[in-house]
């Protein structure tokens, strides 16, 4: 039908005279900005992108971020609302943050809204003001009078404190400090109309600004030219692997590049893995530079929180440190990132449906300011190994231990054939008992928490099965409970057999058990246990140091949690009691995990002046990747671990994306995925995106999990450009897939586990 050019003149208002339409940006699962007019009366001509907006939505209210300011929007002007009002006077992402985080919404596949918003504290999520507010409250002109009069008569609290505010305004602190119960007492005054607050911003308590960075210990030469590597980079883009063994000073590092930084007027930004691993630095950073960092972690209250993102944002936080999230954090004037740790796996989120890696972020986001970022680990990911290979790391290295302490003396004991005790050999026996006897300390390693992962009948085979999950229960003699460890589910312990009354009994072992063994066999020797069920918080971490660095304690029975990052200088021995888990499992990445664990937790001996000896108990002496492990090192470990990545097409020489799918029964999720599949067949066809394939649906391997069926399909690609391209067309009709209504899925990008 030909229109006349007169009916589009007519329709469309003269745009001279039009408001302008804000794209603003909700915490929703929906892929797309919403448009709003500005708040009634607001007739600004400069809006700001990353300020954030109050907006109706729906029969609610939201906050969301403008993203954008448009002319003109798809809607008709008369169906367009009008926003409620702006929470913000200047933006709380700045240009580059709000870039990154639009990189992370493509990349990642998950909606901007989501991801804008997720960046924020809850508090400031639900519209807190950027700085601190400070209430105070004065005499209204009848509570001067009735101040005068020396009301109320019979309220002497209520009395005292509207003499009180008589004689001058006081701040919420003041009248915190200066009375019990202050607010009882002010709620009755307000009521009778005698007082009343108002708010003014203010700045939170912030400590000072770092002094001039304390001298630290004389440097290395290997650490002095790492220093000067990353410090020549300041003011660029430049990555940096800082390989450094277990002991030789990766902290100091650290600490004279961020010294460098703040000279530089810039901030320094610093990621651990874990929770566990901040107040160690937290510590080194305060004695280094008379301040300490501002903390950004899972353990903090929603007003930390806030407070440590406030300092952020007003740039007073020089030193920021924290974990995954921290990669978020608002940086006004960022001048380094500090990876910690790299290899980590807690780097990426698992959970949820935005699983980012704050790694992989921290690259990009240094990279697009300009700044060096440093990663450090002394078992470093194949990824980033294969980055150095491949020009895209510069790798620095610190060989030696500081104060030249000696590597520790690796030795696989074969368990075949041998009479265990207690799941010992007798060498491990023999070598326990010496080193206590030498003064020295002993590290028992098991990766296995409770106290034996199988509870079983002798008589009919039953073996505790958890009700939700294709999984098995594991006793935890503690509390006398059954728990599984895929989905928390618990029960009593029991005693006899359900099926046929038989005594049942625990089969295997877990840190509760070789802890009773190990104190039944030395009982002279105190022993710290330190795992998940033992170590709840900062304080019984903090508590269990002491003992071991007091030297009280002799024996430590540990999981992963003492891979990770602590120094046990008292240490000469340690016992790796089964290293089979990882060697037969279908992850691709088991192998990395376990030489990362075994090289982790043998730098844990031996770190003073005395040489540490490390067993590995094994069934599997002549499995290659021990044996390489052994005459390599982690060096020979990984490049023979990344030939095979690169023969059986993994990353880092493909790109996976991982589409998961869960429902209460199999089916509905392999016919989601199927569909999901053949959607992608048709994209991979009218696009000639050839180089992707997809791979699947296959059940999970652990299929039933809490109670739900898991599958999952692949999408491969050895072009990254590619399978972005892919993904961006097919997650969106992946999402409108009638099947999509009755499962449950999330789409992992770089999965780091393939199961
Ligand atoms: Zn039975
Ligand atoms: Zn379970």
């Amino acid at each position: 039908v030909a229109r006349h050019a007169d009916d589009t003149a007519s329709t469309a208002p003269n745009p001279a005279h039009r408001e302008p339409v804000l794209k603003v940006a909700l915490d929703t699962p929906l892929r797309r900005v919403f448009d709003y007019l500005p708040p009634a009366g607001d007739a600004r001509h400069e809006w700001s992108r990353g300020i954030r907006i109050r907006v109706p939505f729906g029969r609610r209210q939201q906050v969301g971020v403008l993203v954008d300011v448009a002319r003109q929007s798809e809607l008709p002007q008369d169906k367009l609302r009008r926003a409620l009002g702006v929470i913000d006077e200047r933006p709380v992402y700045d240009a580059a943050l709000l870039e990154l985080l639009h990189w992370a919404s493509d990349y990642y596949q998950h909606p901007l809204g989501n991801v804008l918003l997720g960046a924020l504290p809850t508090l400031a999520r639900a519209g807190a003001a950027d700085q601190a507010t400070i209430t105070q409250w004065a005499v209204t002109a009848d509570g001067a009078a009735a101040a005068v009069a020396g009301e109320p008569r019979r309220a002497p609290r209520q009395r005292e404190m509207l003499q009180r505010l008589a004689s001058g305004a006081m701040d919420e602190d003041e009248l915190r400090d200066a009375f019990a119960d202050w607010r009882g007492a002010a709620r009755e005054l307000m009521r009778r109309g005698f007082i009343a607050s108002s708010e003014r911003s203010g700045a939170d308590p912030a400590g000072p600004p770092p002094a001039e960075a304390r001298a630290g210990p004389p440097l290395s030469a290997e650490q002095q030219s790492a220093v000067q590597a990353v410090c020549a980079a300041l003011g660029e883009y430049r990555s940096f692997l800082l390989r450094g063994i277990t002991g030789s000073g990766k902290t100091e590092v650290y600490l004279h590049a961020a010294a460098a930084t703040l000279r530089r007027g810039r901030q320094v930004l610093v990621l651990v893995p874990e929770i566990a691993l901040t107040p160690q630095l937290v510590e080194r950073f305060a004695q280094r530079f008379g301040v300490a960092p501002v903390v950004f972690h899972s353990a903090l209250t929603d007003t930390q929180r806030l407070i440590a993102w406030r300092q952020c944002l007003s740039g007073r936080a020089r030193i920021v440190l924290g974990t995954r999230s921290a990669v978020f954090a608002p940086l006004p004037a960022a001048g380094l990132i500090v990876i910690d740790e790299e290899h980590d796996p807690s780097f990426k989120q698992q959970q949820g449906g935005f699983r980012y890696s704050a790694r992989d972020l921290a690259l990009v986001r240094a990279h697009r300011l300009g700044i060096p970022v440093l990663l450090g680990s002394a078992t470093p990911s194949l990824e980033s190994l294969h980055n150095v290979a491949a020009g895209r790391h510069v790798a620095l290295s610190l060989p030696r231990r500081a104060g030249g302490a000696e590597p520790p003396i690796l030795r696989i004991i074969d368990l075949r054939g041998q009479t265990l005790r207690n799941r010992l050999a007798g060498a491990t026996i023999e070598a326990i008992t010496r080193h206590l006897a030498a003064d020295g300390q002993v590290l028992v390693y098991l990766n296995r928490r409770g106290y034996a992962p199988t509870l079983v009948c002798s008589a009919c085979g039953w073996i505790a099965p958890c009700t939700q999950c294709d999984a098995r229960m594991t006793i935890h003699r503690a509390d006398d409970r059954l728990r599984c460890h895929h989905c928390g589910a618990e029960r009593p312990l029991l005693h006899q057999c359900p099926q046929c009354g038989y005594a049942v009994k625990p089969v295997g072992q877990g840190t509760e058990r070789i802890e009773e063994a190990l104190i039944e066999m030395f009982p002279q020797a105190p022993l710290v246990r330190l795992d998940r069920d033992m170590v709840r918080n900062q304080e019984d971490l903090t508590n269990a140091y002491a003992r071991l660095h007091s030297g009280e304690a002799r024996l430590l029975v540990g999981t992963q949690m003492v891979t990770k990052g602590h120094d046990f200088p008292g240490v000469t021995l340690v016992v790796v009691l089964n290293a089979d888990q990882g060697l037969f499992s279908i992850d691709y990445r088991a192998a990395e995990r376990l030489a990362q664990s075994l090289v982790q937790v043998a730098g844990r001996a031996g770190r003073g002046q005395r040489p540490g000896e490390v067993l590995i108990q094994t069934e599997h002496p002549e499995h290659p990747m021990l044996q390489t492990l052994l005459r390599g090192g982690y060096d020979g470990f990984a490049r023979v671990a990344l030939e095979e990545r690169r023969s059986a097409n993994w990353p880092p020489f493909v790109r996976l994306a991982a589409l998961r799918a869960s429902a209460p029964t199999l089916p509905p999720a392999i016919d989601f995925l199927r569909a999901a599949r053949n959607l992608g067949a048709a994209i991979r066809r009218a696009d000639g995106l050839d180089a992707v394939s997809l791979n699947g649906p296959a059940p999970a391997s652990m299929a039933r999990r809490a109670d739900r069926y898991h599958a999952q399909l692949l999408v491969e690609s050895a072009s990254r450009p590619d399978l972005q391209r892919f993904l961006a067309q097919w997650v969106p009709g992946v999402e409108a897939l009638p099947e999509a209504r009755r499962v449950r899925f999330v789409l992992d990008v770089d999965p780091l586990e393939v199961f």
